[in-house]
């Protein structure tokens, strides 16, 4: 057997679902495989999502638990890389077993010695940079590209709003570049194991998401909720090319995302509640004091604790911690804008179990949907109020949102998919999935099980 996975970041189950009847391959494929949903891990971040993919673990054993993270033993935060992930990936497994591996753009996959290629994607130092030296030099031959672009540029993503039509314009180029490249290398190079993930659903939500869902309070259908559905049926496209060259009798396609989008209208500034409680102190600027506080939070969410012998300047005693872990979570889970609860659930580090679960944060918002937590804002205690309304984002899921509520999408086809009976599937599931249906034993560590059902002879 063979297995083709082709990711599109943050597609959402709930615009496939209303698009259906203009999607023909997801529609086939709802016909004759298994149309269902991915649950993202906590937080449902792109890093924190598609590492839990590669290593079939939550975080509490990967170690990535944000895009950023408070540095030990400091109030500095660093942004997470690939080279922080503590487990091995998937393509490494399978490499170490034999079979050929193609890898291209997964956030947060990196250059490693495979039997096979990768090019890494989102978040890796080393990213659109192909590896070994034989497909780069494939790649300039073919195409007359020394790098290979799978995500917009910042500079377009920062003028979205001025140049709407450029971004998407861009979108759709990268897009089309990367089916064809991942077309060229599924063709060219020998591969047990091929997967590809392309990021414009995610970028496009971020910004259009009140053009397409109407339960945002915002929603505006206009010409851009027709290029959002452009953009669907484009993916769907690029999914029937992919489709017309394999055989599926021998081969396994996967379809998914990493998550879904939910509404945004409101942003947070968590650390100007924590300090209407005491909990935060102001410094300089209209910046939080990190230093003095007894508890401090980041940009996406996360609140750490100032805790004595951990963090240099440590306020909280660890007989206190559980009992200021339990006040700041009562805080603000009770607060309401117009008769509307803001947080859903504000989690602790019980939701992870391994090794590195204390390198988690000490709480992690879930907003409700329409929420999230300020990015820009994220280290002012005062700048008028608490809660903004949302200039730049329309749509989110990392802000950070319950994983029910920002379900990815996922698509099953093959001979034997009839008998999954799972078909929503944790994202930690799809690694062991990929190792049984590969024939290699799947590591005792791994947190995941294979989606069929353990009895079935799926394998022959
Ligand atoms: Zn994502």
């Amino acid at each position: 057997m063979k297995v083709l996975v082709i990711g599109s970041d943050g597609m959402s189950p709930i615009l496939v679902e209303k698009w259906m009847e203009k999607l023909p391959t997801l529609r086939k494929i709802k016909k004759e495989g298994i149309l269902g949903k991915t649950i993202p891990p906590i937080p449902a971040q792109t890093p924190v999502a598609w590492t839990t993919f590669m290593t079939g673990v939550n975080p509490g054993k990967h170690g990535i638990f944000s895009f950023t993270t408070r540095k030990i033993g400091t109030y500095k935060r660093k942004i997470n890389t690939p080279d922080k992930i503590k487990t091995k990936t998937l393509w490494k497994i399978l490499s170490e077993h034999g079979k050929k591996v193609g890898v291209i753009n997964v956030p947060m996959a990196r250059t490693e010695n495979l039997n096979g290629f990768i090019i890494p994607g989102f978040l890796a130092k080393r990213e659109g940079i192909p590896y070994p030296s034989r497909v780069r030099e494939k790649l300039q031959k073919k195409f007359k590209i020394k790098r290979f672009i799978g995500d917009v540029e910042t500079k377009v993503l920062q003028e979205v709003k001025e140049e709407p039509d450029k971004f998407f314009e861009r979108v759709n180029e990268i897009t089309d570049m990367q089916a064809d490249i991942s077309l060229f290398l599924l063709e060219e190079e020998k591969w047990d194991f091929f997967m590809t993930v392309f990021m414009g659903t995610d970028r496009i939500q971020h910004f259009f998401w009140k053009n397409v869902d109407e339960n945002h309070p915002e929603y505006e259908r206009n010409e851009f909720t027709f290029k959002v559905e452009k953009y669907y049926q484009k993916m769907d496209k690029i999914i029937s090319e992919f489709l017309k060259n394999i055989d599926l009798e021998e081969t396994l396609f996967i379809f998914l995302s990493d998550h879904g989008f939910c509404p945004v209208h409101s942003e947070v500034l968590v650390n100007c509640l924590l300090y209407k409680q005491g909990f935060a102190k102001g410094g300089t600027e209209g910046n939080i004091d990190d230093e003095n506080s007894i508890a401090v939070a980041y940009e996406y969410g996360d609140i750490w604790l100032n805790l004595e012998g951990r963090e240099p300047n440590g306020k909280v005693q660890a007989k206190k911690y559980n009992n200021i872990v339990q006040k700041i979570k009562e805080h603000l889970e009770k607060i309401e804008v117009d008769g509307q609860k803001i947080v859903k659930h504000v989690v602790t580090r019980d939701v992870y179990w391994g090794p590195y679960v204390n390198d988690a944060p000490d709480l992690i918002i879930l907003f409700n949907p329409g929420w999230q937590a300020s990015r820009s804002k994220a280290k002012k205690y005062k700048d008028g109020k608490c809660i903004i309304r949302s200039e730049r984002w329309s749509g989110g899921h990392d802000g950070t949102h319950d994983p029910k509520d920002v379900p990815g999408i996922l698509a099953l086809l093959g001979s034997n998919v009839s008998s999954v009976l799972k078909t929503e599937v944790n994202l930690y599931d799809l690694a062991p999935t990929v190792l049984k249906v590969l024939e290699v034993s799947v590591p005792s560590y791994i947190d995941g099980k294979p989606i069929w059902h353990c009895d079935t002879n799926f394998t022959t």
